[in-house]
């Protein structure tokens, strides 16, 4: 059995600085790297580093960043024969400003991920008889994510939906989904209303319930995660550590969940799992980079 990832694959291209820039303002950085991202590739890697088999189904473009992320998935363990190699356009690019309070701002130029169509569904299709889990996150169409989400549900297939980037989603996706992950902006974009507290988020939940979802986690950063299902309401607190960096903390969650799902934990210690990858990763700078390894993980916990 696998877990399936269907996703983004993107070059992070990272400056650190110590504020981020006001707008029609350059600033002097701290020092620049490059690393593997994209929210599909990062919870890929987190979850393969974690020893859950791992399939990774999307695109890069024709260039160079393209070879190095299949190869840098790859040495992680994620399986990507079926990332299909779009010659015709760019690989997806980040550009990140973290700054010295572990802040950051994102710009993404999608290009291959953009360009996801039927064809990878199908390679989707072709892995589905053999997936426990579904990865879905949204930097790729969302009539793809649409329809993979009916094809795990033909199959059983338990399906993570990480809302992300936030925007609107169609009615006919919410029953598709058994665990849906928003941190709390994105949250409060699908139901309409700040998330200001536990409360709120609490709130949120119920509604997002009501549209059809099995479960809801709701990731509030350094506080911890409301997760509520139609029988039970519970927050769960964040691990305490020194954040360096925070980003893709919330992919290394997924990728926790998705793993411990994978080893049949049930959801509660599910959670947990995805709680300790999102604080050990953001200890550590980088997307991929600082998704935790399984010995690194069992120390923490
Ligand atoms: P996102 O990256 O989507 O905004 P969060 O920032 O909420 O998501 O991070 C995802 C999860 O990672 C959190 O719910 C928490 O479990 C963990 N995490 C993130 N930042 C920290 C932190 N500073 N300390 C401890 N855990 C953290």
């Amino acid at each position: 059995m696998t877990i399936l990832v269907f996703g983004s694959i993107n070059m992070d291209l990272v400056i650190r600085t110590p504020r981020l820039p006001a707008p029609g303002e350059t600033i002097i950085g701290h020092e620049f790297f490059t690393a593997g991202g994209g929210k599909g590739a990062n919870q890929a890697v987190a979850a393969a580093r974690l020893a859950a088999p791992t399939k990774m189904i999307g695109r890069v473009g024709g260039d160079s960043f393209g070879v190095t992320l299949l190869q840098q998935l790859a040495e992680s363990n994620v399986d990507v024969d079926s990332v299909f190699v779009d010659e015709s356009v760019a690989s997806g690019v980040a550009i990140i400003a973290v700054d010295d309070a572990a802040q950051n701002n994102i710009i993404i130029a999608s290009g291959a991920n953009h360009q996801v169509d039927q064809s990878d569904l199908e390679r989707l299709s072709h892995h589905m008889p053999q997936a426990k889990v579904l990865l879905l996150q949204l930097e790729i169409p969302l009539d793809m994510i649409v329809a993979a989400a009916k094809l795990a549900r033909q199959h059983n297939v338990t399906v993570l939906l990480d809302p992300a980037p936030a925007q609107a989603l169609p009615a006919e996706l919410y029953p598709l989904i058994d665990i849906i992950t928003p941190n709390e902006i994105e949250a409060g974009q699908l139901v309409d209303f700040p998330i200001k507290s536990q409360d709120d988020a609490q709130h949120a939940a119920q509604r997002l319930l009501s549209r059809g979802v099995k479960t809801v986690v709701i990731k509030m950063g350094a506080v911890g995660v409301v997760c509520a299902t139609a029988e039970s309401a519970d927050f769960v607190p964040a691990f305490s550590v020194q954040a360096v960096d925070t980003v893709a903390a919330g992919d290394a969650f997924n990728g926790g969940l998705a793993a411990g799902l994978f080893e049949g934990l049930p959801l509660p210690q599910a959670v947990r799992w995805g709680a300790a990858a999102g604080a050990l990763s953001a200890t550590k700078a980088g997307a991929q980079p600082s998704m935790p390894t399984r010995a690194e993980f069992e120390a923490f916990l």
